[in-house]
This record gives C-alpha cells, sequence and structure tokens, in this order.
C-alpha cells in the first residue's frame, strides 16, 4: 500500500538499491561511477542513508572483531608506499560535491528535446555515466547494455517497460537487458545513469543520437 503524493510535498522514494548494492556502497567497493549514481540516490532518500550508516556501523563492528595476524616485516613500508601514491578523488558523498560535478557536465542535443551530459567522473574502463533530458513527448534510444545500469530519476518520471520511476527513484538494471524507457506524465524528465561498458543502441535514432553524444 502507497500513499498517494500531496502537491508539494517532497516526493519520498518507492524504488530503491537492493540491499547488495546499499551494502557494497557502505564498503566502498561500488563500482566507480556507479557510486555518483548512488550519492544521487541518497541524496533524496532517507531511508536509504539509514541503511547505508547501519552497514557501515556494522562493517566497522565487524573488523573489531576479527582476530589480529602477524603483518610480514615488509607490510609496513608497503602501506607507507601507497600512502604516497596520488589518490583517486573520493565519490561525492556531500550534496555540494555532486551538484558540483553535475553542473559541470556539457549538454548536448542529440535529438528534438533530447540533451545529454557526460558526467566527468572516474570510471571503470568503458563505463558510463552522463545526464540525459528528454521533454515530454520525445522518445529516447532503445538500447542494449552490456551489465548493470544504475539510473537516479532527478526530475520528471520515467516509464521503464510499463514501471513508472518519479523523481528520488532508482532503477536498478543488473544484467545485459535491452530497453527503451519513455517519458511518463507531462514533463520533462532528467535522469543520472551509469552503465557498465558503453550502450549499444538498436535502433538508427539511437545510434545517430549516441554518437553526437559520445555516450
Ligand atoms: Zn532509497
Amino acid at each position: 500500500m502507497t500513499n498517494p503524493q500531496i502537491a508539494g510535498e517532497t516526493p519520498t522514494p518507492r524504488h530503491h538499491p537492493s540491499p547488495e548494492t546499499l551494502a557494497s556502497f557502505a564498503a566502498g567497493t561500488m563500482r566507480s561511477g556507479f557510486d555518483v549514481v548512488m550519492s544521487a540516490h541518497l541524496q533524496a532518500c532517507a531511508e536509504c542513508r539509514a541503511e547505508v550508516a547501519q552497514f557501515e556501523q556494522l562493517g566497522g563492528h565487524l573488523i573489531t572483531e576479527i582476530d589480529p595476524v602477524a603483518l610480514s616485516e615488509s607490510a609496513l613500508a608497503a602501506t607507507l608506499a601507497r600512502l604516497e601514491e596520488p589518490s583517486r578523488p573520493p565519490p561525492p558523498r556531500t550534496a555540494g560535491g555532486l551538484d558540483q560535478l553535475l553542473s559541470g557536465a556539457r549538454r548536448r542535443w542529440v535529438a528534438p528535446g533530447v540533451w545529454a551530459a557526460r558526467v566527468d567522473t572516474p570510471s571503470h574502463h568503458d563505463d558510463r555515466v552522463f545526464l540525459l533530458r528528454v521533454a515530454p513527448g520525445a522518445t529516447t534510444a532503445r538500447h542494449t547494455h552490456a551489465g548493470a545500469e544504475f539510473t537516479q530519476v532527478l526530475e520528471g518520471a520515467l516509464d521503464d517497460d510499463g514501471v513508472i520511476y518519479r523523481a528520488g527513484d532508482f532503477v536498478e538494471l543488473g544484467e545485459e537487458r535491452t530497453h527503451h524507457p519513455k517519458v511518463h506524465g507531462s514533463d520533462a524528465c532528467l535522469c543520472l545513469f551509469a552503465t557498465e561498458g558503453r550502450l549499444v543502441p538498436t535502433d538508427l535514432i539511437g545510434r545517430i543520437a549516441f554518437a553526437i553524444a559520445n555516450v
């Protein structure tokens, strides 16, 4: 049973990351790039923030329970050497960091009513993180992704194979799949995506749009 949304209230997200995904984020083992989309969801979702905090507490507790083991003589030197290496910037867990990252993305119109912007974030090989804004009535490209795809709906609503995702909702696809998300309702839809590997458009409009957007 879901509560009807009241105009003017901040909607409560109804679609969330899986517990495994929340745990992976809390443990810091999430694929880089995907953590940006997770950060956007956490910004919108108090429920998931609380779950991540619980996982983090649990992780700290487990570490204190591990029996100590003797370290080799070279372990300290290796650890100190690693501290000298330039480290990857941390994922944008704060609201300011995420907003700054997204506002720096360069928009490219890829079709009437549709723009895409690559988000400049450390990501894995061919993974892609991008913003996509689709006007009502405009269509997105039918596409296949080789692995996982995370989507956070920032504005408007999305219809993905008959399931409606609204602002604040998270869409987690864990495996290769072809799908064709559409705008739902009369407002434009703004989404943040991360995909594992390059997206493969399966129609002509997609091939043209993806070439222009370099997504
Ligand atoms: Zn959530």
